[in-house]
């Protein structure tokens, strides 16, 4: 007797989950297994190899990496961070299970270059050394259909939501199934530029929400075979994609620490000394936030991005923003009052960036930095006498700038552990060379696919 191959059951795709990190440059990479297995995988996780932590966006292992081919690691998923969301606008699609991980060695410890176990450490620091708990947003614009001619619409227009209508009605119920609180999705200033927020939470689950923003929009697109970009530019001229970063601080009853009802502008001691320190170290600060040769094609005077290190209220030329606090209906505005970092791209590590900033904004603490860099006007409107009397900087021009800046800035380094800074520099050299030909032109078209 022959057994047919009708006589077997049919086969279905096998449901799968992911344990994912987010490495140093941002790039959301993982293991997958089958989701009935999700017990086994919990305590140990699976493995993971340390010179993974050394590609360049250009998918090259940089050269001089702390690691080579020697070495092994474990992902261990944070069970509290799993996203789930079981269906999208292509029903054949699977739907996304995913879980972030904290890199650790075989023996459990923790791995000296894991973006994710700095950003925990570093929220610790605040809890244990400040009586701090930190909360913060991440704003993330981007691109949708813009290889499309025909998308052009009116900036800010019901014409530009509703062409986008369908996409955006996924997306936030995407994001609200994954738990990721989505505020708005909105139309943008620039051509096929659009904008998703969502809510303000504390710790880690800041970082790992604005992977699930950008991973959750990024498939949404793919199942209904839309391009999408958010390098910060996508051409040298063009409106550029930003990521603002709204951080606030509470004390352990949960009461906002960085508001003052005394002062005009709202800052408290605290905030200024925060603010202080975060301007003090911005130069150096970018070589994370703005990581990448094209993030200096936006950090330029006149994007609503960032030139200088400045803080500015309800001014979106500063690099630190104090944003509006609402009033109307008897709102509270201490518990609102946040700061916006906006010198900040989707091409760095939402983990790397947030917990830099925070390290510079602890060390402004702890020295108690008097807030200097201070201006209302948007500081390209000053002269240079008057930016130097305010102790108001520009930015770093380049990426190389940057990391220079990061290199003199000895109190910044200390704070980082020096494996995660070898292969930080190791990573950023290689991609400096991989692009040193392109012209700007060149380097929108490259970046646009890589984020
Ligand atoms: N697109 C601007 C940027 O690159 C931000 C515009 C806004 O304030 O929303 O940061
Ligand atoms: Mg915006």
């Amino acid at each position: 007797m022959s057994l047919s191959s009708a006589s077997k059951p049919p086969v279905a795709p096998t449901a799968m989950t992911t344990i994912v990190t987010t490495d140093l440059i941002g790039i959301t990479r993982g293991r997958s297994f089958p989701t009935d297995e999700l017990e086994s995988y919990q305590v140990a996780g699976c493995g993971w190899v340390p010179a993974n932590s050394a590609l360049t966006p250009q998918g090259l292992v940089a050269a001089d990496n702390p690691w080579g081919s020697f070495g092994d690691l474990r992902l261990i998923p944070d069970m509290s961070s799993r996203v789930r969301v079981p269906n999208g606008p292509d029903a054949n699609a699977p739907g996304m299970d995913f879980i972030h991980a904290d890199i650790c060695e075989t023996d459990g410890q923790p791995w000296a270059a894991c973006p994710r176990t700095l950003l925990r450490n570093e929220i610790q620091r605040y809890r244990d050394d400040l009586g701090l708990e930190v909360t913060a947003a991440f704003e993330h614009e981007f691109n949708l259909g813009y290889l499309d001619a025909a998308n052009s619409h009116h900036a800010f227009s019901l014409a530009a939501q509703h062409h986008a209508a369908s996409f955006g009605g996924w997306l936030l119920s995407a994001l609200k199934a994954a738990g990721v609180e989505p505020e708005m999705f909105l139309p943008e200033y620039g051509k096929a530029q659009y904008e998703v927020t969502c809510r303000p939470i504390q710790g880690v689950a800041a970082a790992d929400r604005a992977v699930n923003v950008r991973e959750i929009t990024r498939e949404i697109a793919r199942q209904m075979g839309l391009d999408i970009s958010f390098a910060p530019k996508l051409q040298p001229d063009g409106v550029s994609n930003g990521v603002h970063l709204h951080i606030s601080l509470q004390d352990q009853a949960g009461h906002p620490v960085m508001y003052s009802a005394q002062e005009s502008n709202g800052l408290s001691a605290l905030g200024r000394h925060w603010a202080a320190g975060v301007l003090k170290y911005l130069p150096a600060l970018c070589a994370f936030s703005a990581p990448t040769p094209i993030s200096y094609l936006r950090l330029k005077p006149h994007h609503w991005s960032a030139a200088y290190a400045n803080l500015g209220q309800r001014n979106r030329e500063a690099s630190l923003r104090i944003c509006p606090t609402i009033t109307i209906g008897n709102r509270s505005p201490a518990k609102q009052y946040n700061l916006e970092f906006r010198p900040l791209d989707a091409t760095s590590s939402p983990h790397l960036s947030m917990a830099t900033v925070l390290m510079a904004g602890r060390l402004g603490i702890e020295q108690k930095l008097a807030l200097e860099a201070s201006a209302d006007e948007a500081p390209d409107d000053l002269s240079q006498e008057q930016r130097q009397a305010r102790n108001i900087v520009a930015l770093p021009g380049s990426l190389n700038d940057a990391l220079v800046s990061l290199r003199d800035s000895k109190e910044l380094i200390a704070q980082l552990p020096t494996l995660l800074l070898d292969a930080y520099f190791a990573v950023k050299a290689e991609e400096l060379k991989s692009t040193q030909t392109m012209s700007p032109v060149e380097l929108c078209e490259h970046y646009a696919r890589l984020y």
